[in-house]
Formats: C-alpha cells, sequence, structure tokens
C-alpha cells in the first residue's frame, strides 16, 4: 500500500534499517524505563497492567513477554501504525530524512507518473466544501442528528448533483489523466470521450488506508439512485477486499480494548461512534474478504458483529464467520430489531440502545450452536448426525486449540454423543495453519511433544550462543535434526543458509532476522531468543551444549531404530533393509558411547 510512485529497493530498505532506532520508536507510543542492559515499559501492543514489554537498544530489537510479539525497530512500526511493509519503509525513510527513490524516474521512455494522492487529497478538499455550502447534505446529516464533530472527524463531503462539478473545479490545475487515475472522473464513448464525475449527488465518505492515507471515496446517493452507495473505481490504491472503513480512526481503541466493532455501511460506522460506540469499522459494501478478515485481526482480540437485523444482514454474517474465526479472532454477534441497523435503532431507540444491543452481543458459536442442534438431540438421530457435522465445520474454524475444545465439549454435551466420537471426527479434518508461520514448514517428523520447556530451553541456548557469539567453522555444526523444536530449528536453518552464503564472518541476529523478513511468528520467536537471553548467559559453553543437542538426537534415533528393527522382523525380514538398521544403529550406539563432537550427528542423520 505503498504510494504507487515511490520504488522500495534493497538499498532503501538498508538505509531505513541503519537509521532507525528501536528506542525512538517505541518511546512514542510507550514510556520507557532503563532495566539493565534494556528498557521495560507498557506493551503498546496488548493491554497490561505491569510492563512486559522489553527493548534491547544494542541489538535493536524488542520483545513482549505478554503478547509474545517481537522483532526489529521496522516491524514495531507495522504492529502499531498498521502499515504494511513497503508503506512501512516509506514512512520511515520519510521521517528520517532518506531519499525516496522515485518509480518516475526509471519509467522507459519518461511516461509521466500519474499522481493520484494528490488528486485524491484536491477532491477530498473540494467534497468538504461543498458540503458546507449546500443545504441538502447538511439537511440530511442534521435529520440523521450527525454532530458537526463527526462530519469533521469523518472529513464528509458532498459531491453535488452534475456531470461536471468536480472535474471543472479541479481540471485547470490538475490534469484530467490523474483524475481518471484516482477513480474520480469517468471518461465514456457515449458522452463523447469527455470525462466526466463519478460522485454526483453523494454524501461522501473519504476513505483511507490502515495507516490513514486517502485512498478514495464511498458516496452514499442523497437522492433516488437505485445505487445507494457507490465506491472508487479500483486503482492501483484502491482495492476494496483488503480496505476496511474507518479503520485508521478506530484502530487506537481497538488496540486498546481489544475489541472492534463491525458494522454494514460507512453510514453505520458514523452512526455508531455517534452512539457512543468506539472501534467501529465497516467492509466496503461487499461481502466481507478474508483480506479484511485479516487485517482486522492485526487489531482485534474479539469482534462484535453488528450486522443489519434482516436477511441479507444475516446472510452477511453467515459468510463473515468463519473467515473472522479463521484469523483467531472471538466473534460475538449484536442482535439488532428486525430491520434495523445500529444507526436506525440509535434514531429510533436512542444511543443507549445501540449500546446495550453491542454490550449484550453473545458469542457467536454458542448461538449458531443453539441454531444448528435441534431441542430432542438424541431422539432424532439423522438430524442429530447432520447438526453433529455443521457444527464441527464450524468449530472447526476456531484458530485456537484451548478454544475449540471447549466448544467442542459443549457441543458434545448438547448433542448427547460421547465427546471422543466428536473429537476423532475434528482430528480429520484439522483447519491449516494461519498463513503467517507456516511460511518456513520443516519436516512433519517433529512430534510436539519435543516441545517440552527443557528442551526448548537449550535449543534457544544454542541459537542464541550462535547468534551473539563465535560459532564454529559451518562444516562443524550438526544438522538440523538436532533441533527437535520446529521454529528453532527453522531459525537454525536460515541461520546455516546465510553462514554458507556469506562465505565470510557467521551471521548475527539481525541478518537472520531480515532474511525472515519482518512478520511472521519465526520473527516473534527469534525476538524471545535474543531479548529474553539473561545477561551473561555466555558462561554455558555453545560445544558443550551442542554435544547435548546431538546426544539427544542420537538416543531418540537410537529408540526409533529399535522399533523400526522389530517392526521389519515382525513383516518377516526384508534382509537389505534389515542390515541397514543394524548398521546404523551399531555405528550410533558407537559415537553414542563416545560422546563425540556434535559434527558426528550427521553421520546418523
Ligand atoms: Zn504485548
Amino acid at each position: 500500500m505503498a504510494l504507487a510512485n515511490v520504488q522500495i529497493t534493497p538499498q532503501l530498505v538498508q538505509a531505513v534499517r541503519d537509521a532507525i532506532d528501536i528506542v525512538g520508536i517505541a518511546s512514542e507510543h510507550t514510556r520507557l524505563r532503563p532495566n539493565g542492559r534494556r528498557m521495560q515499559g507498557l506493551c503498546p501492543l496488548h493491554k497490561e497492567k505491569t510492563p512486559s514489554f522489553s527493548v534491547d537498544p544494542v541489538q535493536g530489537l524488542f520483545y513482549c513477554f505478554g503478547c509474545g510479539k517481537g522483532g526489529d525497530a521496522i516491524k514495531l512500526h507495522m504492529l502499531v501504525t498498521g502499515d504494511d511493509f513497503p508503506a512501512a519503509i516509506e514512512s520511515l525513510a520519510q521521517r528520517y530524512g532518506i531519499p525516496l527513490p522515485k518509480r518516475a524516474e526509471r519509467t522507459p521512455g519518461g511516461r509521466r507518473e500519474r499522481d493520484v494522492s494528490g488528486a485524491l487529497e484536491a477532491a477530498a478538499k473540494f467534497f468538504g466544501e461543498q458540503l458546507r455550502k449546500w443545504p441538502l447534505p447538511q439537511r440530511y446529516l442534521a435529520e440523521r442528528q450527525i454532530a458537526p464533530e463527526l462530519t469533521q472527524r469523518f472529513g464528509l463531503g458532498f459531491a453535488p448533483d452534475g456531470w461536471r462539478n468536480l472535474v471543472q473545479a479541479l481540471h485547470p490545475r490538475l490534469p484530467m489523466a490523474d483524475l481518471v487515475a484516482a477513480g474520480l472522473a469517468g471518461v465514456s464513448e457515449s458522452r463523447g470521450g469527455e470525462p466526466y464525475d463519478r460522485f454526483r449527488n453523494r454524501l461522501m465518505f473519504p476513505i483511507h488506508s490502515p495507516s490513514g492515507r486517502l485512498v478514495g471515496f464511498g458516496g452514499r446517493t442523497l437522492g433516488d439512485d437505485p445505487a445507494k452507495y457507490v465506491n472508487t473505481a479500483e486503482t492501483e490504491q484502491f482495492h476494496k477486499g483488503t480496505l476496511l472503513y474507518g479503520l485508521h480512526l478506530a484502530k487506537r481503541e481497538i488496540r486498546e480494548t481489544g475489541r472492534a466493532v463491525l458494522v454494514e455501511g460507512y453510514f453505520d460506522v458514523v452512526g455508531t461512534v455517534a452512539a457512543g460506540v468506539e472501534g467501529t469499522v465497516a467492509g466496503m459494501g461487499t461481502a466481507l474478504t478474508p483480506e479484511q478478515a485479516r487485517l482486522l485481526s492485526r487489531y482485534a482480540s474479539e469482534v462484535v458483529v453488528a450486522y443489519d437485523g434482516d436477511s441479507a444482514g444475516e446472510n452477511a454474517y453467515r459468510r463473515a464467520l468463519p473467515l473472522l474465526l479463521a484469523e483467531g479472532l472471538a466473534v460475538r454477534r449484536a442482535r439488532f430489531p428486525e430491520g434495523h441497523d445500529p444507526d436506525s435503532l440509535r434514531l429510533a431507540a436512542g444511543p443507549e440502545a445501540v449500546q446495550s444491543a453491542i454490550a449484550g452481543a453473545e458469542d457467536a458459536i454458542f448461538l449458531e450452536m443453539e441454531r444448528l442442534i435441534p431441542k430432542d438431540a438424541g431422539n432424532a438421530p439423522r438430524l442429530t448426525a447432520s447438526a453433529a457435522s455443521a457444527v464441527r465445520e464450524l468449530v472447526g474454524a476456531v484458530a485456537d486449540p484451548v478454544a475449540r475444545h471447549n466448544y467442542l465439549r459443549r457441543a458434545a454435551e448438547r448433542l448427547r454423543i460421547p465427546e471422543a466420537i466428536f473429537f476423532a471426527q475434528l482430528a480429520e479434518r484439522r483447519p491449516p495453519e494461519r498463513q503467517g508461520g507456516a511460511r518456513m514448514e520443516a519436516s512433519p517428523a517433529v512430534v510436539a511433544s519435543d516441545s517440552s520447556g527443557i528442551v526448548r530451553g537449550v535449543e534457544e541456548q544454542v541459537l542464541e550462543l550462535l547468534l551473539k557469539g563465535q560459532p564454529p567453522p559451518l562444516s562443524e555444526l550438526p544438522p538440523p535434526e538436532v533441533f527437535f523444536d520446529l521454529q528453532c530449528r527453522n531459525i537454525f536453518q536460515v541461520f546455516c543458509t546465510l553462514y554458507g552464503r556469506s562465505g565470510g564472518p557467521p551471521p548475527d541476529g539481525r541478518a537472520v532476522l531480515s532474511e525472515l523478513g519482518s512478520d511472521g511468528d519465526l520473527v516473534d520467536r527469534m525476538a524471545q531468543i535474543l531479548v529474553e537471553a539473561p545477561v551473561g548467559s555466555k558462561e554455558v559453553e555453545l560445544q558443550e551444549l551442542l554435544g547435548e543437542l546431538a546426544h539427544r538426537y542420537q538416543e531418540r534415533r537410537l529408540r526409533e531404530l529399535a522399533s523400526e528393527i522389530s517392526e521389519a522382523q515382525r513383516k518377516g525380514g526384508d534382509d537389505a533393509l534389515l542390515t541397514r538398521l543394524y548398521d546404523e544403529k551399531r555405528r550410533l550406539s558407537l559415537s553414542l558411547h563416545r560422546r563425540t563432537r556434535p559434527g558426528a550427528g550427521k553421520g546418523a542423520g
């Protein structure tokens, strides 16, 4: 979502990394106090009363022991502002005075780049002026009891009736092609190729990116146009499916409370805020997309869906629910009387009615269970079976395993079927892992039970020492399989890849972090390992720990070999296979008794 005419080059990214200062960025959002070599404060990413947010100025990293988020200064900026990576680079570069390479300079043939942002800003100003000039929109807002402060806060405007108001007001100053590129003007054959205003006789809602950049408009008709809402045409900056209306204004509240209120229309956002409910956003007039659900999950842990109380609202809710659940969001549903939306309810019954509908919103999954499970479950076997599969489908979308488990227990109880049956069927169709963490998937052979606290401790210490100290030559490092923890193994693999690629000094934490990108669970884990490590933990010998990992791996492999051998014998003896297994077992036992250097583990893999 970076400005279209800025080129994000590796040089620019590096210049930003070199210039930014994590303490400066963190201090804009929380008060930091020195604590040993680190700085500590209340986490700006989740709500807390005692500080668990730690910043390491030397390494340029942060980690929160409360919410588990961590990374470098760019990632912190992204999490706090909602900028994506290109937008973060761009805004940090601007802040630190780093010149931005313009894409236009590289355009072959010297074609001029369109200034879409300039056209949008000029249009917003024009629409605002028209709102103050014309009685029609003012009367409309007065009838809807929207206070002038809210008109201002949402930057509402008015596009007067007529085909060339905006075009004529802006054209001498701005090239027509800019207005067309910004989705503000259309060109039609039937009008002789003359550009015309896309928005006519409409109340105008400026639409912003999560970071607050104006990217387009939505317009609500104030006449009898059958198209109640019209949006900017899809442009390079305006992708309906990836935006949420009102998010840039609501994100601070959402982050502080953990709760977002999701409504259907732009006016519902304004009306809900007018009813005294903050943290409200809307989709873009189309069904909620997975990208929008993901965007919301970057700020909220819980979403109250406050869609219209009619069948269209019901359908929209039903489609949105699995998307929200899949992003790990807890979902509650606010109920409105038939035919009401949050805004009409405010006008009919007062702000308190909206507030209490939202405060009293019920858990979406419990509500769905009520709906899906017949009252006399148990007496109607076929109905019960189909209800069970519908509930499984629904609960399967819940990302959090603990929550999922609790819902299933409740469902099994209500369905009057043994939990075991229910759970077993669900295990066959688990939801896919969330995208962020799945980027560096390693072999599935790693079993979860190996992630016990003690094991993880050794692996993390090894990584910390490798990244901060002087690791042995690459050839003496063990194979990745000695790491049982999947994330540790992935980090180790990236370390080895960089080590091999550089041919020079071993990569440090920063190098590995930037290789991992600026998002995802691995970055959080890296930051944890690097920031959490107690100062002075270097007393432990890296070689000793590596030896421990290799030893542990050999022991496990020996146990596996024992069962593979008995399995092969039971099946009636494939001689070649048995020979190979015995051979490996003998070699392993030997090396295990010698407690050899860790590098020797390689032969066992
Ligand atoms: Zn936190």
